[in-house]
């Protein structure tokens, strides 16, 4: 690539830098309470260096763990959290609020449309259902669209009528879609919606990506339940693995029973010597999920004015840290994450490949030369291989890092042909 083009790749991303100021100095006002909020709670619940202690064998008494719980939930503002290494994944988190909570004959239904494709595995089909999905146990499912981004209170008026449902869940960001992240005040005003018509369901919000995006979480509108993965936000890219479900406690009582068993709950379970990452990991978290709104919004502004459709656009109110960026070819989404790949850290050099993963149905294409394995609140960016080829970019430890990747996957995309500047 000639010196001219480079110029004006770093010019075009400057200016667009330049541009989203006024919007930065916003995150970071608020970037500044969620930190007060979150070392409240440490220092609330009187965290010391004896909580990095561990223990063996069942792991009784683990004042670490307990700490790590009580400072979750604190953050999020609720009654109880279960925050655990052995919870493998956002997924996991997710299927556990579900399967802890729900018995055969009671429905779930998803109100934010049809959930995340890994979600789908736990669901499972008809005919022949795979052991272990809500269908094999006898749990109903239904899902109800949004329309234009908003609640349909019509349809939800009338399945709470009809068929009383026991958990009604949101999925706040997009996952593999093309809408904008549910935002808390959107929450609010459904969970107001759903008591105000006579319904006690559960409300479970899947909050992956959403953590310290907005100045309230889910549980602080009434959520009952929230769950999310800790190699996203809540980690600050420290955790090396884990979930949490925060909420009402007789609920996430009845998930810890689920996840070890009835009896034992969340008494056991050793934590390896992870309370440390994991608070620190939190304790970072408002500040690394600035950087990467901020380096969100930097793609976001600067694809845009090269022409492609991106969500959310300008005029959307953001409450996560996805960037989709409609890039229309599957050649454009390789060299896209291509170029975020080579801009990483950890394996540099490898060039991602679109795949089949567990859990989805399309070919799945990832860039994530992360220190922890897929975290992808790392720089990293992802995206099935099926029209209309969106990438979802998300992350970067550091917003210098992020902007970095952007200059990156713009000279990818040059060096392939398929950007001119
Ligand atoms: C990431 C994500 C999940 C969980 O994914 P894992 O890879 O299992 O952690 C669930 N829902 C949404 C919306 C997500 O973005």
């Amino acid at each position: 690539m000639n010196d001219d083009i480079k110029v004006r790749i770093e010019s075009l991303v400057e200016a667009s830098e330049d541009e989203l100021r006024e919007s930065f100095v916003e995150i970071d006002k608020r970037t500044y309470e969620l930190q007060k909020r979150v070392l409240a709670a440490f220092t609330d619940n009187r965290v010391s260096d004896s909580h990095f202690a561990w223990r063996t064998g069942y792991g009784y008494n683990d004042d670490g763990r307990d700490a790590v719980e009580k400072v979750y939930a604190q953050v999020f503002g609720a009654e109880k959290a279960l925050v655990r290494t052995n919870i493998v994944n956002g997924t996991h988190a997710i299927s556990l609020a579900i399967l802890g909570v729900l018995k055969a004959g009671e429905k779930l239904v998803y109100c934010t449309g049809e959930p995340y494709d890994t979600l789908q595995s736990i669901i499972g089909t008809e005919g022949d259902p795979e052991p272990g999905t809500l269908k094999e146990l006898g749990i109903e499912y239904g899902s109800i669209d949004l329309i234009d981004g908003e609640f349909d209170y019509d349809s939800i008026e009338k399945i709470i009528k009809e068929e009383s449902p026991r958990m009604l869940a949101i999925q706040r960001s997009t996952g593999y879609g093309w809408r904008k992240s549910i935002t808390v005040n959107q929450i609010g005003e459904f969970i107001h919606f759903v008591r105000s018509h006579g319904s006690d369901a559960v409300i479970m919000v899947d909050n992956c990506y959403c953590e310290f995006a907005s100045f309230d979480e889910p549980s602080a509108v009434g959520a009952d339940l929230v769950c999310g993965s800790l190699i996203k936000n809540p980690g600050g890219g420290l955790a090396l693995s884990g979930g949490y479900i925060v909420g009402r406690e007789d609920l996430v009582d009845r998930i810890a029973y689920r996840l070890t068993c009835p009896g034992i709950g969340a008494e056991c379970g050793l934590t390896f010597g992870q309370t440390r990452v994991m608070l620190q990991g939190l304790f970072m978290a408002p500040h690394i999920t600035a950087g990467a709104l901020k380096s969100a919004m930097l793609f976001g502004r600067v694809y845009n004015k090269l022409g492609f459709d991106i969500c959310p656009n300008e005029s959307m109110e953001r409450s996560d840290i996805i960037q989709a960026i409609k890039l229309g070819t599957p050649e454009a989404v390789s060299a896209f994450c291509k170029g975020i790949q080579s801009a990483s850290p950890i394996d540099s050099f490898a060039a991602p490949v679109a795949s089949e993963m567990p859990g989805y149905d399309d070919e799945v294409i990832m860039a994530a030369g992360t220190f922890v394995q897929g975290a992808s609140i790392e720089l990293s960016a992802d995206g099935p291989m099926r029209e209309p080829y969106n990438v979802y970019y998300q992350g970067a430890l550091t917003y210098e890092h992020g902007k970095i990747g952007l200059i990156s996957t713009l000279e990818s995309l040059v060096d392939e042909g398929i950007l001119e500047l």
